[in-house]
């Protein structure tokens, strides 16, 4: 694992490609990262932007992206901890409210439904990647924001075939990059301190038999970040924030090439 150098930060973008710079779980922590963004043409964001999802932060979010003007294009998807875009717990949580009882997380029900159902109306400085796809400069970006039940947080899906059924959505036709809040098996993946890999055995077959996109990037597992090839695919986990929760690490730079007449 991370037997790849990423680009270096001062590098310069190579004629006819386009860069992507990759950040992952910032947690809030978007105006405190240790390193400023290097310019490119997209900035991607694979999840856990806000700690519990509040409406307040995604505000503050979306207005730190619109800040970023060096970027023509940001893409960004939930991560598990993006509570509110997960609209069965919302609807769950609502339905707790109702009837009286008590749940975890119940402070998100005062986010008016108007707004859940319709977060693209305050998250609109980026392109919001939910089981969606976007085309820039002729480059396939393929977003989805589920991971591997773990605590009762947003998007948890049970291993095996469930979580199959939403790898299954992504298309087998040509994405080129790939964004998932979680890893697949056997890539940056591994947890603190004992060494587990958590990364989803599903996905992992998903992305090296079928979908098999140049690039897969994610974050999720901070204690993971790092780059790694395994011959046909590049796999980057670029979580921003370290385990001590500091967004202490380097954004990582793709520089795709741009397909010709794009
Ligand atoms: P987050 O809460 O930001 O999604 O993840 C923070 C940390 O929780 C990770 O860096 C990792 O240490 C731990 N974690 C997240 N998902 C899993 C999992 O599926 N299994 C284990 N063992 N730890 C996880
Ligand atoms: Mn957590
Ligand atoms: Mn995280
Ligand atoms: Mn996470």
């Amino acid at each position: 694992i991370n037997s790849q150098k990423p680009i270096s930060l001062d590098s310069t973008k190579p004629e006819g490609h386009t860069r992507f710079v990759c950040i992952s779980d910032t947690h809030s922590k978007h105006r405190n990262l240790i390193y400023d963004l290097p310019e490119g043409d997209v900035l991607l964001h694979c999840g856990d932007f806000t700690e519990r999802g509040k409406l307040e932060e995604v505000q503050d979010f979306n207005d730190w992206l619109g800040e970023q003007k060096a970027f023509k294009h940001k893409i960004v998807i939930a991560g598990n901890h993006d509570l509110s875009f997960d609209l069965e717990l919302m609807e769950d949580i609502r339905r707790c409210q109702r009837e009286g009882s008590y749940r975890r997380f119940q402070f998100l029900d005062s986010i008016p439904e108007e707004i859940t159902n319709n977060w693209t109306s305050v998250l609109n400085n980026c392109f919001y990647l939910q089981d969606a796809e976007v085309k820039v400069n002729g480059i396939r970006i393929y977003g989805t924001p589920w991971n591997p039940m773990f605590g009762g947080w947003a998007f948890n899906t049970c291993r095996g075939q469930p979580l199959l059924d939403k790898w299954n959505k992504i298309p087998g036709d040509g994405i080129d990059i790939l964004m998932t809040h979680s890893p697949p098996a056997g890539q940056p993946d591994q947890v603190h301190p004992d060494g587990e890999r958590v990364g989803c055995v599903e996905l992992m077959n998903t992305v090296q038999l079928r979908v098999q996109p140049k690039y897969h990037v994610f974050g999720h597992i901070h204690e993971s970040y790092g780059y790694n090839y395994d011959g046909a695919h590049r796999f980057i986990n670029c979580t921003s924030v370290n385990l001590e929760m500091v967004p202490s690490n380097k954004p990582v730079i793709i520089d795709f090439p741009t397909p010709e007449g794009a």
